[in-house]
């Protein structure tokens, strides 16, 4: 080595296996007339580097900086090397096997601005190849069998490369060197049309023929990333209809997909922040405010004023829209039955959409592992997930502190695990709700997936306090240490990751139900939470929740609970006061539901704020039955925007009055202001809309005079807040702009979803710190 040179041993970990890393590292070595080599190894990507001194160090500031888009460095380390290396030029060598630490694959992305215009190009090579992909953009997540990411690993190891394409993939000056899935129409995967009974139609142009079904009214199935929609046209109600009812389900609200951006302007709101997560490389569902004069189909979420919208992410469903016969919008759902995991192969499809679909465009790239697409919405300033799936998983979240290998398995609707060690957490995509069977045995294969993949060991399994969760059962059954953690405090230890807390918070948390051992159903609480402890400090008033879980699904008797606390057993003596609906519901059932809370059988008592939120809806005119989870709390928001009366809690009239009591539990937010109110405005007829912002506006205003109580009392000024109540965009916005206002720091959860999606990660944290802590004073931790 010359006297003026140097070399070191680069180690550099975070999202940097297949996103085009190694050929930006190569082109960026050139540049600077440095020797050496890169590889990736599942402990990260080494890169050995030697040159002249001063062109070193402009290439070790330069590389972290002028990374490809989809370049996520967590950890950049450098080390002198004393070993030599080959003394002319840069070289890119094969992945090395089985290194030790942690290594990360990338999520699936996008098609790239480049891909799209080759797409589209009649003089490109790959014009109309709907497979197109490149270093920045197509498959990774849903193809991988195992690590190190590289093509012989990946499920399109059984397509030869083309001379062309070889020489694409080889070539480090290319955008595809490297870029694992890589093909064309002459080496890869292909499309095919299958009839409803599954038999291939080998005569037909296959997106012609799925263009003209759609065009038709027809369901058809779709076999996409990370697995199977079901598409109608979302103009149709017909068409939305017969969907609806083949997938048995009524009511949920169906995602649309459109052909571009301009177009889903026509029938929504569009921020130019909505718009740049939409247009993104990660391509999420983002929830959008309908227009009044959209000619989507009622059917494609009644009720509802937000639309679940999203843009052509793969170059075949860009390649369908742009079709001349296709619609220019269409419903794009899960293509599964009900809540039973999404379908990944075309038999399984034929199995188990039989009946669902009128035809099948499959192709035949194997999906290794199923991931819905994700969702979330634009609110309080940032964009924020309510699924984490495609484009995001399995991005790793990084630990506000170091622990031992443990796996946390989350709730029971919305399933994720997660697996934590030392300072990352790898958080698994939205697996369903585990009451389903199929959602159960999907859980299992996708951990056992996960598990050999990272080479994951856990120490302890972290589940919920909820004793007959299929995940708390699936803990049990792992022949682990299992801690067992609270579910508030796990929803409230998640956002704490998320933010890097490591101090002891408030929190506030607003859910639908969690397991408490004080025999009630928490979820409308005030915690002084860390990650080892969680005190509660206030909560809503609760009210009975007569036929337990059965009240979940019919909000009426919600309302009877509301009444019952109001009135006491006699509320319907005087008849005069109750809301005109209330009539509607059998009056046997009534009595019954009545007679329940007063001999306390099968009456829970809950502080859920889902609860209240159902209750409240079933009161002033909502539907008393409900067909999927947060169906009626749902309608209660969009009820509540239709007001038009702008953020609850800043701008407010103060028409029911907050009122809190001390007791033993904490400060208790009491019910009676409220439904005295609220009895009383439905009585003069005060419009529905404003009843439920009015309700909207006294949640914040309490919750805030709870929280401001607190941190004066705790001398603690930061709060997390979560639940899956906070998808709702107005008590988002409300509950942090009144947070502020008192001087306190609000933290909202963004990429971790804030209903039980997020729970797993927070279950890791609370007991990777318990282990941490146990560890160190030899307290147990179990
Ligand atoms: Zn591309
Ligand atoms: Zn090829």
């Amino acid at each position: 080595m010359a006297a003026d040179e140097s070399a070191v041993r680069v180690t550099i970990k975070g999202t940097v296996q297949g996103v085009g890393f190694r050929p930006y590292v190569y082109r960026l070595a050139e540049k600077y007339q440095l020797r050496g080599s890169i590889t990736n190894t599942s402990g990260g990507v080494v890169i050995r580097v030697r040159g002249a001194v001063g062109r070193l160090e402009s290439f070790l500031t330069a590389l972290p900086k002028e990374c490809p888009p989809l370049v996520s460095i967590s950890s950049m380390t450098c080390e002198e090397d004393g070993e030599p290396v080959p003394v002319t030029g840069f070289a890119i060598l094969p992945s090395i096997d089985h290194e030790v630490g942690r290594p990360i694959f990338p999520p699936d992305i996008a098609l790239c601005a480049a891909c799209r215009h080759e797409l589209h190009d009649p003089a490109d090579r790959r014009y109309r190849y709907p497979f197109i992909n490149c270093t920045n953009c197509g498959p990774r997540f849903s193809i991988v069998r195992s690590l190190p990411y590289d093509r012989h690993r990946t499920t399109m190891a059984k397509f030869s490369l083309c001379p062309s394409c070889s020489a694409e993939y080889h070539d480090p000056a290319d955008r595809r060197f490297h870029a694992e899935p890589v093909a064309c129409a002459a080496c890869g995967p292909r499309l095919s049309w299958h009839d409803q009974t599954g038999g291939v139609c080998a005569s037909v142009d296959p997106l012609a023929a799925a263009a003209a079904a759609l065009r038709a009214g027809k369901v058809v199935a779709i076999k996409g990333l990370g697995g199977f929609h079901l598409a109608v046209d979302a103009t149709s109600s017909a068409a939305v209809n017969r969907l609806r009812e083949r997938k048995r389900r009524p009511h949920k609200p169906l995602a649309v997909m459109a052909g571009n951006v301009d177009l889903i302007r026509l029938h929504c709101r569009l921020s130019p922040e909505e718009e740049k997560v939409l247009t993104g490389p990660r391509a999420p569902i983002v929830l959008l405010e309908r227009l009044s004069e959209s000619s989507l189909a009622p059917e494609v979420a009644p009720g509802i004023d937000d639309i679940g919208c999203m843009l052509p992410y793969t170059p075949l469903h860009e390649l369908l829209f742009s079709h001349a016969k296709a619609p220019e919008i269409l419903v794009m759902t899960s293509g599964n039955l009900s809540d039973e995991p999404i379908c990944r192969s075309k038999e399984e499809a034929f199995d188990r959409l039989s009946g669902l679909a009128d035809g099948f465009l499959v192709h035949d790239r194997e999906i290794v592992l199923a991931i819905d697409d994700s969702v979330g919405v634009c609110a309080a300033g940032s964009f924020r997930l309510f699924r984490r799936a495609r484009g995001y998983v399995p991005g790793p979240i990084s630990l506000p502190f170091s622990m031992p290998p443990v796996l946390a398995v989350g709730a029971e609707l919305k399933s994720t695990f997660c697996l934590a060690g030392q300072r990352e957490a790898v958080l698994s995509q939205h697996l369903g709700d585990l009451e389903d069977p199929r959602t159960e045995s999907f859980f299992r294969s996708c951990y056992d997936h996960f598990k050999n993949l990272l080479g994951f060991e856990p120490r302890l399994v972290a589940c919920d306090l909820h004793p007959d969760y299929r995940s708390t059962r699936f803990a049990r059954s792992l022949e682990l240490p299992v801690v067992e953690v609270q579910h508030h405090h796990a929803h409230a230890a998640a956002v704490m990751v998320e933010h890097k807390l490591k101090d002891p918070t408030l929190a506030v948390i607003l859910d639908g139900t969690g397991y408490h051992p004080d025999g009630t159903i928490w979820g409308g609480e005030v915690l002084r939470v860390d990650y080892l402890s969680c005190e509660r400090v206030g909560h809503l008033e609760p009210i009975f929740l007569p036929g337990g879980d059965r009240a979940v699904q019919e909000p009426w008797r919600l309302a009877a609970a509301l009444l019952f606390q109001q009135r006491g057993a006699g509320y319907e003596d005087d008849g005069g006061w109750l809301p005109v609906n209330w009539k509607m519901i059998d009056s046997q059932r009534r009595r019954l539901v009545t007679r329940m809370m007063v001999r306390k059988i099968n009456s829970p008592l809950t502080s859920s704020c889902g609860r209240l939120f159902d209750g409240v809806a079933a009161l002033i005119g909502g539907r008393h039955h409900v067909t999927c989870e947060g169906q009626a709390a749902m309608e209660l928001e969009s009820l509540a925007r239709r007001a038009g009366k702008g953020v609850p809690g800043l701008e407010s009239s103060g028409r029911y009055p907050v009122s809190l009591a001390v007791r033993d539990t904490g400060r208790v937010i009491q019910l009676d202001g409220l439904l005295a109110g609220i009895v009383e405005d439905c009585r003069k007829g005060v419009y529905a809309t404003d009843i439920a912002w009015e309700f909207h506006d006294w949640l914040v205003r309490s919750l805030s005079e709870n929280v401001k109580l607190a941190a004066a009392e705790t001398g603690i000024d930061t709060v997390v807040f979560s639940g899956g109540c906070l998808q709702n965009r107005l008590l988002l916005a409300g509950c942090a702009e009144c947070c502020r206002i008192t001087g306190l720091k609000p933290f909202l959860p963004r990429r971790i979803p804030a209903n039980d999606g997020g729970i797993s990660l927070g279950q890791a944290a609370i007991a990777g710190a318990r282990l941490v802590a146990a560890e160190k004073s030899s307290v147990p931790y179990a």
